[in-house]
């Protein structure tokens, strides 16, 4: 796992779904101490708070208790590091990378730091957690933050603004041979990268190379992201404005496929089709997926893996049944299994697309996808 693997991976868990796989109780956002006998008062009152946007807890009596997903679980199941790690994916295990099924005991500089002269095999201080430590913690982030969130918000607003549609270009090309026609691309703001070089110049001459490359627009080398990427999807909100997006490459050769931009995914993809409207909506993996049903006038939303679902997106499902439309294959039979287990528990029906339909000469086949189900790439 790189840094940025396990930024991902702690980005796309909620902190209270793993809270309660530890079978704490949390209500409101607030839970009991593991250490409450520490005290002086006990815990009547749960005296841990839970941060769902910022992936953090801590205890107000407590000052050691605190810190990420990570640390959660070492606090309460009073383990290691890598212990807390390995739990997570077991726990999780669709969230990890795909196709990255070693223990991370193994794996990159930043967890073999916490296998170091410290390590003993008990749990570790969230002191020496943060020291070692790549990415900045949520509660020391606002002192570095480079640009506030407003800003970030409106530079990645104005680099959607110097996008070109996708009429006439190589992504047209690309979206028409997975049967993805334009009404859809005008309903969805589709946008690509015609002159990479000069949309590279122009952001340079508008912003500094720190704020650019602090909003994930530019790489460390000091370039716009995407130069094999050019086809971008904006994740619009209910005002059609948008604030992410994804970009997919063009050619099948390269990988990944797809590139998110740094930070939370901020709600799924065609969020508008969350009316609060009694209905059903279909939860598909990915963009093009997405797209594919909207094409067939069929309420769609999508989630930019099987590993991003967020539980505090349960309320936006309200009045909805949930077509579950995952990839044919093992990821995305995982990957069911959990959202039929997450929305179950809030209440929400699901069924599975093509359940039942199996022995239909017309059903899905396994590593199909829905795109290739409606007969896309052929
Ligand atoms: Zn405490």
């Amino acid at each position: 796992m790189t840094d940025e693997e396990l930024k991902q991976f702690k980005d796309a868990l909620s902190i209270t779904a793993v809270a309660r796989s530890l079978g704490i109780d949390v209500v409101r956002g607030k839970c009991r101490c593991a250490f409450a006998s520490r005290h002086a008062h006990g815990d009547r009152t749960p005296s841990v708070s839970i941060s769902e946007e910022k992936g953090y807890f801590r205890c107000w009596v407590c000052d050691d208790v605190r810190g990420d997903v990570i640390s959660l679980v070492q606090k309460y199941k009073g383990c290691s590091f890598v212990e807390a790690l390995n739990y997570l994916r077991e726990t999780f295990p669709f969230l990890a990378p795909a196709g990255k099924t070693s223990s991370v005991t193994k794996s990159t500089p930043t967890v073999k730091s916490f296998m170091g002269p410290h390590h003993n095999g008990a749990a570790q201080t969230p002191q020496e957690i943060y020291a070692t430590e790549p990415m900045p913690m949520p509660e020391s982030a606002p002192a570095e933050e480079l640009v506030s969130e407003d800003e970030r918000k409106k530079i990645i607003l104005n680099f959607l603004k110097m996008l070109s549609p996708v009429d006439g270009t190589q992504a047209a090309a690309w979206l028409m041979g997975r049967r993805i026609f334009k009404p859809v691309w005008d309903k969805m703001l589709l946008r690509t990268i015609k002159d990479y070089g000069l949309l590279n110049q122009t952001l340079k001459d508008t912003y500094s190379m720190d704020v650019l490359q602090y909003v994930g627009l530019f790489n460390e080398k000091g370039n716009l992201k995407f130069y094999k990427h050019p086809l971008i999807f904006p994740y619009l909100d209910t005002q059609r404005r948008a604030f992410y997006f994804q970009s997919r490459a063009l050619e099948s050769s390269v990988i990944p496929k797809e590139m998110n931009l740094r930070g939370t995914v901020p709600y799924p993809y065609n969020m508008s089709a969350l009316d609060e409207k009694p209905g059903w909506v279909y939860l598909c993996e990915g963009v093009v997926d997405t797209l594919t049903f909207l094409g067939q006038k069929i309420d769609a939303v999508g989630i930019p893996g099987v590993r991003s679902f967020k539980v505090e997106w349960l309320p936006l499902f309200k009045n909805k049944n949930v077509v579950l439309c995952m990839d044919k294959d093992n990821a995305g039979r995982e990957a069911t299994k959990y959202l039929q287990e997450v929305f179950g528990n809030a209440g929400i029906r699901t069924i599975v697309l093509g359940e039942g339909m199996e022995h239909l000469e017309s059903s899905m086949k396994e590593g199909e996808d829905v795109n290739d189900w409606f007969g896309g790439k052929r």
